[in-house]
């Protein structure tokens, strides 16, 4: 197993992008480069720095992110448009990977959970909600989470790590695969499809499971704001995955000081873990209130670029038995919105439990009257149904067994591979 805990940040060459980029490529044992997850000019530079022609570059960048990512290939011998050689060539020096899967588990509901191992082996899950008309993908932007708010299971985990973009946009590749949704078959007016099924279906992109994305699984995405912005940029590219912005969710704790460039370089939907209305149980439970108050992080709500009536934003608010439920909560949630003139739909989420958790969830008939108050003010409050708690897949029950290894043992591991690495 390859082992390496810290990337370094490398400048990549050529003259476009001069810029120092934090690299994200895991070193691998037989030398050769993962190109999973990279960018078009990050493809170009790796191809450029194994010594391709600066145009040469540029043109196989283009056809090899379309193959990655718009088909799901992962073998450069099926890479058609390119001449064989040039597939042999690729094939010595990159390869394009996929997070290495250590469980899948299917709910009685529909709900899949897949528990995914990093190169350095480290733990992390990924979910797909499938709904009647549509599907979602709940991903992971860290190993665990730093954030410790107090009725979420990934809080209490120990290790944390930022998910490199391969590791993001992996996961979304992966579900791909798992789903069958890449385009088979030849591309019309495309590609030299020489070794193509003359009887595989045409492309199509209609009637795909994989509709939307949530960064709401594992960690706070605000936290790895440049591993994620990047992942993301990937996913929505045209030429790639070509997910919408408008289909991304984004979900933060409240890390205000970020908030305004989420709008700016990512400009995906924003969704906030409010959950309490005044400082005293916000503070209790969501920790970070205490750095980022309630009344700065609506304002950052408010500036948010891009919220407006028909793109609003998500207020999260976890349904926890008398602590933040009474009808006094309510009221003051309304207040707080119209205060501040805010976009927004209130999605009210009942406690999911785990383990020695030290919270109830508010009863259904609570539930049903807090939510019914936020209506009558003329704000959308549903009520969501739990999705996948018999796999553990609910919000915030995600742990994995990540956490078995200790640091120690860990950074034993990394420095006996960069030995073994030299
Ligand atoms: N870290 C980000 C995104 C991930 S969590 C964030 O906190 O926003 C997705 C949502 O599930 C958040 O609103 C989170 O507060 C909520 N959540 C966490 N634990 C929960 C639990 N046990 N039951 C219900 N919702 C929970
Ligand atoms: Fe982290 Fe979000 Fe869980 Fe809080 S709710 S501990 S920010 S994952």
């Amino acid at each position: 197993m390859s082992v390496i805990l810290y990337r370094p940040q490398m400048q990549i060459p050529g003259h476009i992008d001069p810029v120092p980029v934090p690299r994200a490529i895991t070193p691998r044992e037989d030398g050769r480069v993962d190109l999973l997850g990279l960018s078009r000019d990050q493809i170009r530079a790796e191809l450029e720095a194994k010594g391709l022609e600066p145009k040469q570059a540029k043109l196989r960048a283009k056809q090899l992110f379309h193959w990655l990512y718009h088909r799901g290939e992962t073998d450069f011998e099926r890479m058609t448009d390119l001449a064989k050689p040039m597939r042999g060539w690729m094939a010595e020096r990159f390869i394009v990977g996929r997070p290495q899967v250590v469980e899948a588990q299917v709910s009685s509901d529909g709900t899949r959970k897949w528990l995914l191992r990093s190169d350095d082996g480290q733990d992390y899950e990924m979910v797909f909600i499938p709904d009647a008309d549509r599907g979602t993908l709940c991903v992971a932007s860290q190993v665990g989470c730093t954030r410790n708010c107090r009725f979420c299971h990934t809080g209490t985990m120990r290790l944390v790590r930022n998910l490199t973009p391969g590791e993001i946009v992996g996961q979304v590749m992966l579900a791909r695969d798992a789903l069958g949704e890449w385009p088979k078959g030849s591309m019309a007016g495309g590609a030299d499809d020489e070794d193509e099924d003359d009887d595989a279906p045409q492309y199509s992109t209609d009637g795909r499971m994989l509709t939307n994305i949530v960064m709401m699984g594992m960690g706070e995405p605000l936290y790895n704001f440049d591993n994620v912005r990047d992942a993301l940029k990937v996913v929505m590219d045209g030429d790639g995955l070509s997910l919408s912005r408008r289909r991304i969710t984004l979900s933060t704790s409240g890390v205000v000081p970020m908030m305004a460039r989420a709008g700016a370089e990512i400009g995906v939907n924003l969704a906030v873990s409010l959950h309490a209305v005044t400082k005293e149980v916000r503070d209790e439970i969501v920790p970070i209130n205490r750095k980022f108050g309630i009344e700065e992080l609506l304002a950052a709500c408010a500036a948010y670029p891009g919220a407006n009536n028909a793109r609003r934003i998500t207020f999260e608010y976890v349904m926890l038995k008398d602590k933040n439920d009474s009808d006094e909560d309510a009221r003051e949630l309304v207040r707080l919105i119209r205060k501040y003139k805010l976009p927004a739909k209130v999605n009210l989420i009942p406690f999911n439990p785990w383990p020695g958790a030290p919270y109830e969830c508010s009863s259904p008939e609570r539930i049903r009257r807090f939510s019914s108050l936020i209506f009558e003010a003329g704000i959308s409050a549903p009520v969501r149904t739990p999705r996948g708690r018999d796999i553990m897949a609910a919000c915030g029950q995600l742990k994995s067994a990540a956490e078995k290894k200790s640091r120690a043992e860990l950074d034993r591991l990394a420095e006996e591979k960069q030995a073994a690495l030299g």
